[in-house]
Order: structure tokens, then sequence, then C-alpha cells
């Protein structure tokens, strides 16, 4: 009884506090006392007015204790915090900051806990996914009846329960849904996600935002990733530093396993699983097309995949490594993701507050490593004059001059530079191959099965300019470097 009262009361507080309210609610805050009136028609106005004060006296001291251990880090005097030369009616920016955090997954759900238990109070989310059963290990904002629902809506609302006074607001959408209005509303952008495309379209977004004559424009992001043991985090001052994109070669496409291993000598359960996706799924066709989050689809798979398997002696098929493989998801441990979410909330507590030098300036790029000991370095990224989101160079590209059009296409897939899926090419003005509109695309289509040099007339040093529709607003400039 006690305690419901207690859990129910902080609200009840501000409430009563906001608004003068009744002589009931207001008791609860002298405490201990039984409820002076019940009703607030015997009351006078004196006695609500004094009710009224010492709520706000109460809830001021409460909140002032809560935060007791916070409010000393930041008013200690130190080399970088002036916080004590602000006037004390100056704004809080916990107060009046608003966050966005992209991604409510593993890295997520211990960001929207650090961030509230830091104080910040306006905080928005954005996730497009539901919960899965999967997730319930370390996503630990999710119970097992929250299967099914969208992660978004389900953390910002444990949170908020559990923090007093934070608001958080959830989008259960994709971060394309919104344009730039939306993302200048944001003093700070925390990602926690998984998709390098979505980290590389927030990036380029947030660059292309930078206006000159206005340093508000200039929205820090914060990024953290993490992979098994290992895992980053990253300040990015756009137009600044460099950007994600001009560190976008961190992330090597995975090694493809070659063709003839998969249908002929399989080695490693993997191989199998690869085998039933690219090969036995072709030639069977269950399914009209592939759906990665259709169980039954998997199923189909995992079956394929194991009976390969006891042909070739191949331990280790699993549901799971199907899953993970077909997918490429990659393998999360909860400690990681609070080492590296908790290091993201550092730095934006201390680039919101000047409590303490941020990353972002001397040096931007933290990597940690768990796999053998534990070894963590501090460094500075360079940023790139040739990256396509805030550089103004062409990158130089390597091909073979006999390269049919298609094969310079698939190679921009796997280039670590490039790593686009949809690339449409245009050369000195003239378009090689369009994937959209259908008019075009028929129109260029012949141009994929011509040579670079023989039939399409490139040279060593041409340059040519690749658009991909996950990046619309993004031309990749490249220049030709035949070998
Ligand atoms: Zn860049």
């Amino acid at each position: 009884m006690l305690k419901t009262m207690d859990e129910g009361s902080s609200s009840s507080y501000s409430g009563a506090g906001a608004s003068g309210s009744t002589g009931s609610s207001c008791s609860t805050t002298t405490s201990h006392l039984p409820p002076a009136n019940t009703t607030t028609a015997s009351s006078s106005s004196l006695e609500r007015s004094f009710a009224a004060m010492s709520v706000d006296t109460g809830s001021k001291a409460r909140e002032a204790a809560r935060w007791k251990y916070l409010n000393h880090i930041r008013k200690t005097k130190g080399p970088f915090n002036q916080d004590d030369e602000i006037p004390e009616d100056m704004p809080d920016p916990l107060e009046t900051y608003k966050i966005l955090v992209i991604g409510a997954g593993g890295l997520g759900c211990e960001m929207l806990k650090n961030l509230a238990m830091s104080g910040f109070k306006n905080i928005h989310v954005i996730d497009m996914d539901t919960i899965d059963i999967s997730n319930l290990n370390r996503q630990f904002l999710f119970r097992k009846s929250d299967v099914g629902k969208f992660k978004a809506s389900v953390a910002a609302e444990f949170v908020m329960k559990r923090v007093k006074g934070v608001n958080i607001t959830p989008h259960n959408c994709k971060i394309q849904d919104f344009d730039e209005s939306f993302y200048s509303q944001f003093q700070i952008v925390i990602c926690g996600l998984d998709s390098i495309e979505a980290r590389r379209w927030i990036n380029a977004t947030l660059v292309g935002m930078v206006d000159d004559d206005d340093p508000e424009s200039i929205k820090p992001l914060i990024d953290g990733g993490t992979e098994g043991f290992k895992g980053q985090t990253r300040v990015v001052l756009p137009t600044v530093g460099p950007c994600i994109e001009c560190q976008l070669d961190l992330y090597a496409p995975r090694a493809a396993v070659p063709l003839c291993t998969l249908a002929t000598i399989p080695r490693q359960p993997e191989h199998c699983i690869e085998w039933a996706h690219i090969i036995a799924w072709e030639q069977e066709k269950p399914f009209p097309s592939l759906d990665k989050d259709d169980p039954e689809h998997i199923t189909w798979l995992y079956d394929k995949a194991l009976a390969r398997a006891k042909e070739f002696n191949i331990p280790g098929v699993t549901y799971s490594l199907t899953q993970g493989t077909v997918k490429n998801i990659i393998p999360a441990i909860a400690s990681t993701n609070a080492i590296i979410a908790g290091s993201c909330c550092l730095e934006a507590l201390k680039l919101a507050t000047n409590t303490a030098p941020p990353l972002g300036f001397e040096q931007n790029f933290m990597s940690y490593d768990g796999t053998e000991g534990i070894y963590t370095n501090t460094f500075q990224y360079e940023k790139k004059e040739d990256c396509p989101v805030c550089g103004n160079l062409a990158k130089p590209l390597k091909v073979d001059p006999k390269w049919k059009l298609q094969e310079l296409l698939d190679s921009l897939a796997t280039n670590a530079a490039a790593q686009l899926k949809k690339p449409s090419i245009r050369a000195e003005e003239k378009s090689l191959y369009m994937q959209f509109p259908p008019q075009l695309e028929e129109l260029t289509r012949p141009n994929l099965e011509k040579s670079l040099a023989e039939d399409l007339g490139l040279v060593h040093g041409s340059e040519i300019a690749i658009t991909d529709t996950a990046f619309p607003n993004l031309v990749f400039r490249f220049i030709l470097q035949f070998s």
C-alpha cells in the first residue's frame, strides 16, 4: 500500500504543483498525515495555496535529491566545465534539448534508459521494427507479452513509466519517412543501428542540412555500433569533421563464398545454408519470392541446408544459424551493447552540458575490443576530400577496361568505398544505365552487355556519376582507373 502511494506520488506532485489542485492530492506530499480534507469545498483558499506551496517545495527537494550526484558533476568547476559561470536562470540544456534516438533495439533500449537517467527530458525514438521473441535476451525494455508490438512504442512507454518526468515520443516508421524539417528540431541525434544503409542515409541528411551561417544547423551525430565483443562510438560534427561516409571503408562487405564451393564441396554449415538460399531456392522456387522474416520460408531453407549438411557430414546447421546467415545478422552481446550505448550517452551528456570535452573535436572515434582481454583506442578519423557526402572530389575507381557495364555495376555493390546495390550510371552527360524510370531502364539496358572501353568509349580518367535510390540526394563521382 505504502509502495503504491509512493510510486503514484511523484506524478501527483507535479500535477498538484502545476495546477494548484485539490487538498486531497496535496495531502500525500505532507506525508504520513491523514488527508486534511477530502473535499475542496471545506478548505479555505489560504489552506489550499499553502498546501500547493508545500507541494512545490516538496517536489523541488525531491528533484534536487534525485539529481544530486549528476548535478554535482555538472556544477563542480573543472577545466571544461563552465556551468558555474552560467547564470541560474539560464535554461538547463537537459530540460530544453531534444534528443533523437534512432533504433530501439539492443543499443536503443540501453540508450533510452541511459538518457532518461542522465536527466534528459525530451527524447524521440524511431524504429520501424516489431518485437521478436529472440530480442528478449538483451532488449530489456520488452517482455514476452510485447512480442509483435512496435519496439519504439513499447520502449518509450516503459522508460516513461520508470523514470518520472521524461517525455519520450515514439515513431514507428522508417527514418526515410521524415524530411529535414523533422530532423532540424533536434539538438543531438544518437544512432543505435545495425544497418549501414540507414546510417549512411541519416548521415547524408544531417550533412545536407548544414547552413554555414547558422551554427544551430550542425546537429552532432553520435553513432554506436557493436559486433560480438567489439564496438565503436563516434561523434560526427557534420561538415566540421569527417562524416560516416568518409569512414565507409570500415564496413567492408562480407567476402562472398565462391559459388563453386557452395555447389560442389561445402565445408562449413554456412556453406550449406547459402547453398539452400542461393541455389536450391532458385531451382525449386517454393514460394514466389523469399521473405527473410517469414518463418515458413526460413524453415524451408533450414530443412534443405540440414539435408545437404548430412550428405557432406557437416555438423552445426540450426534454425537460428540459418536465419542469421540468410539475414546477415550480426551477433549481439548484451554487455557490449551496454558499454557502447553507455559511452554514446556520455558523449550526449558532455555535448549538452559542457561537463567534459566530448568526442568530435580533437578525437572523434573510440573503438572497443573485448575479444582478447580489453583494448580501447580513441583517435582522430580524417575527413576525406573525395567523400561523396562532405567532400568535393571524385574518388578513383579501379576497373578492367574489358569489363561489361554489368560487371562494373555488380562491382559497386561489393566495393568497400561504394556499397551501392541499385546504381544508375552516367558519364559526361550521357546515361549509361538508369534504373528508373522504366522507359529509360529499357532504353539503357542494352548497354549492360557492352564493354567499358571498346563499346562505350570510356577511357582511363573518365569521370562517371552514380546515383542510387537508397540515397536520393547523393551523387557518387568516380574517376575510372584502368588496370
Ligand atoms: Zn564525409
